[in-house]
């Protein structure tokens, strides 16, 4: 059977996104995968589409029970035979489940990784016929990853238990480190790795200075984009989660606190306000989300410094799964530096200490980069990303201003270079400001020619002017255990060269910064908004009825899509993006409904 076929009758897709069907027709041939994409790329389709034309049973490893439910109850509104079983379901269930499983009804079976470490259920499994496994989130087995679970490593036991059968790893983390461990501790077979990029050009990432966040908030809330849509707010702590949202309830938000040291029945009843869109807004630790499968989050802030880009970026992730236009706001202060640094002192093991330190730097330098944010974190997940201006970004709509760095920027470079790279920052920074300290007397160094070259600087200038020329990469941290600056060839070929030296504002010299210029353009989405939200209630309804989040009905795209072609027939309702048969014959009539009434009107 053709699978352009299969993708529109049983998920309503027009097309694969890109990799999909390379890695489908990979897993179709038995062999391993590995598949690197980023949130929202397609991972689940990538074994959920094999699994229907496999002869036996698909078997899925998630992470969380309330992502394989949703991911269930989608398979099921895809009218595919897909069943979960974990630690929620009662012993009835288990039993019918596993009689329909021996009967071979089933095609794709959702189990958590605990399950696995369970002597009688591996044995139950052994009976069945299957023929694929799938791992999601698959980073989750390394240490090196930022989400490790020690239940991960039951997996282990699958390729014992199934030696002939292909696994395919999927996951959102592409360190080479995290894959390395992947691939290792599930024993794949030569896999192929499939790496799409991770750019999601859909997300508008922003970073804010932290000066009046909470108003900002409450602007971002209040534009038309994200009023009454979900939004995630990252704080860092359980109390600051709580503040926040009783200032937005107070404000006439609909908005509740989410942290771990809830209630489980609590949290649940949070999350589950939160997808069925009752509770748009949550304010969260970054407890929240991982088993979140929503796919129309509109706003994802960082109220707080993240610990970590792979962490940012994941947060981050959440929004816009659909590919409709989402931001992503960081408010950044570097004294959230601090908080985060008072919680590594307190990690035990010094490798996994230095791992934090480094990761915060990171973080760090990427707030305070002058680069196209997109730019930066491709780079730093190891993807190239070309093209100049992102228009989508910060950095890319509200260019810092530059000054002519030229006469200072060459009086560092120099005073690197003719201390031989053999110093550290202050020491450089000393000189430059023309200090006679002991040191620099010892060495003779007040004679050099930048000796003072910089005292129409402050310290904390010529600090950030040595960052800044790092990040251009014209001089770098040395190797080795000392804090030593040098000076690297494409710095000595600025000195010996004639172009001009540009480099963004100073902070302290800054004028106004135009932190509060606004919120950026973004492409709005054509089609009508009072139909949209007439099909949005639609969908709340029919959801309602069902027991399953609104998305599992359908997507924001696929309502946005309505709006525009009006379709009101069965074909022309078939046309749209996630309307498969099942999907026809269960709402199609409803929606088409409500649009021509739309219309008569
Ligand atoms: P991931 O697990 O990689 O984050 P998902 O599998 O949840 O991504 O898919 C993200 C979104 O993309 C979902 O809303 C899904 O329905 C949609 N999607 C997947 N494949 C396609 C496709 N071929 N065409 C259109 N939308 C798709
Ligand atoms: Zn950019």
């Amino acid at each position: 059977m053709k699978l352009s076929l299969l993708l529109k009758t049983h998920f309503g897709f027009d097309r694969f996104l890109p990799l999909q069907e390379e890695i489908v027709r990979h897993v179709l041939t038995g062999k391993d995968a590995l598949v690197l994409m980023p949130t929202g790329g397609g991972k689940s389709l990538c074994y959920q589409l094999p699994a229907l034309v496999l002869d036996g049973l698909t078997l899925v490893v998630s992470p969380l029970i309330a992502l394989m439910k949703d991911q269930v109850d989608g398979l099921k509104a895809n009218g595919i035979a897909a069943e979960v079983i974990n630690s929620s379901l009662s012993g009835e269930e288990v039993v019918r489940i596993k009689a329909a499983l021996q009967k071979g009804e089933i095609k794709l079976l959702y189990v958590a990784p605990e399950r696995l470490a369970l002597a009688g259920f591996r044995a139950f499994l052994r009976g069945l016929k299957i023929s694929c496994l799938a791992v999601d989130e698959a980073h989750c087995i390394s240490q090196w990853g930022h989400d490790f679970r020690p239940d991960y490593l039951n997996l282990k036991a699958l390729r014992e238990d199934f030696p002939l059968v292909g696994i395919v790893a999927l996951t959102a983390t592409a360190t080479p480190r995290v894959c390395k461990d992947i691939a290792d501790n599930l024993q794949l077979k030569e896999p192929r790795t499939f790496l799409s990029s991770f750019n999601r050009p859909n997300l508008h990432y922003d970073i804010r200075p932290k000066d009046n966040a909470f108003e900002e908030l409450v602007g971002l809330l209040r534009l038309p984009r994200h009023k009454d849509r979900a939004v995630i707010v990252y704080c860092y702590s359980r109390k600051d989660t709580e503040a926040l949202a009783e200032d937005l309830v107070a404000r006439g938000f609909k908005a509740a606190a989410y942290h771990a040291g809830l209630e489980p029945k609590q949290r649940h009843a949070i999350q589950d306000r939160f997808i069925k869109d009752e509770t748009p807004i949550i304010a969260a630790t970054i407890a929240f989300g991982m088993g979140i499968d929503k796919s129309d989050i509109r706003l994802v802030v960082h109220y707080a410094l993240p610990g970590s880009i792979e962490g940012y970026y994941q947060e981050t992730g959440r929004a816009g799964r659909d590919g409709l236009p989402a931001t992503c706001v960081l408010f950044y202060s570097y004294a959230d530096k601090f908080k985060q640094e008072y919680f590594i002192a307190k990690i035990p093991d010094p490798l996994e200490k230095r791992r934090s330190t480094d990761k915060l730097n990171k973080i760090v330098a990427f707030c305070e980069s002058y680069l196209c944010r997109r730019k930066f974190l491709l780079e730093y997940f190891g993807e190239r990303y070309e093209q100049g201006n992102c228009a989508c970004c910060d950095r890319c709509l509200r260019p810092k201003e530059t000054f002519d760095a030229d006469e200072i920027g060459r009086a560092v470079l120099e005073c690197v270079r003719l201390t031989g790279g053999r110093f550290g920052g202050q020491y450089i920074v000393d000189i430059l400001r023309g200090s006679r300290n002991e040191r620099i007397s010892k060495n003779g160094h007040e004679r050099l020619l930048p000796h003072g070259g910089g005292r129409s600087y402050s310290e904390a200038q010529l600090k950030e002017l040595i960052g800044l020329l790092m990040e251009k990469g014209l001089l770098v941290k040395a190797a080795g255990e000392y804090p030593v600056i040098e000076l690297t060839a494409v710095g000595q070929a600025l000195l010996n060269g004639a172009e001009r030296l540009v480099l963004p504002q100073l902070r302290a010299t800054a004028k106004a910064v135009s932190g509060k210029a606004g919120v950026a353009r973004e492409p709005e989405v054509a089609g009508d908004d009072g139909l949209f939200e007439i099909l949005r209630k639609l969908r709340k309804q029919l959801a309602e009825a069902r027991g399953v989040p609104p998305f599992v009905i359908f997507a924001d795209t696929a309502l946005r899509e309505m709006t525009r072609r009006l379709p009101r027939d069965e074909e022309s309702f078939l046309a749209i993006t996630g309307v498969g048969e099942q999907k026809l014959k269960w709402f199609g009539p409803a929606f088409i409904k409500k649009i021509e009434e739309y219309c008569a009107d």
